[in-house]
């Protein structure tokens, strides 16, 4: 299926840091918790291929959040965008977004797809690779999608 293939493990390593790790734990969705979502910023290393995660924006208030959809509703999530991007000389930047599953090992669904790409295909032309995070209640996983245009 076209949309699939579109999303790429393009092997890029990824690094967090202990404050994005326990937040993101810390939005497990156990019991009967309904998912979070925010963004993920931060930049990358073409040289090392590396894609270095500075932090995560959390669920805002005007987030529409039930137990397996979400929309990223909250002006929260830009600003902080724009902040990071301003502060540290225009290194720090989107990567892309994070959301829970109510699932021990979370896999991505037709919807997270199609959004993914339409991310992609929104931020193309400033974002060298983008980072798609399933915070799942045993396992993370991690979905990178190398730039092909900052690619040459
Ligand atoms: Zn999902």
């Amino acid at each position: 299926m076209f949309v699939n293939e579109l999303i790429l493990q393009a092997n890029i390593e990824v690094k967090t840091n202990d404050k994005v790790s326990s937040m993101w734990k810390s939005y497990r969705q156990t019991g009967s918790r309904r998912e979070a979502c925010g963004f993920i910023i931060g930049g990358y290393e073409a040289s090392n291929n590396l894609i270095i995660v500075d932090q995560c924006t959390t669920p805002g208030i005007k987030d529409i959040r039930t137990r397996y959809t979400y929309k990223l509703k909250d002006p929260k999530h830009h600003a902080a965008v724009v902040n990071a991007y301003n502060s540290s000389g225009g290194y720090s930047n989107f990567l892309g977004v994070w959301h829970t599953h109510p699932e021990r090992i979370p896999s991505p669904s037709d919807i997270d797809i199609n959004g993914w790409n339409h991310l992609i295909k929104e931020n193309d032309s400033i974002i060298p690779a983008f980072l798609f995070v399933i915070v799942g209640t045993e396992k993370t996983n991690f979905y990178t999608y190398l730039n092909e245009r900052f690619n040459g």
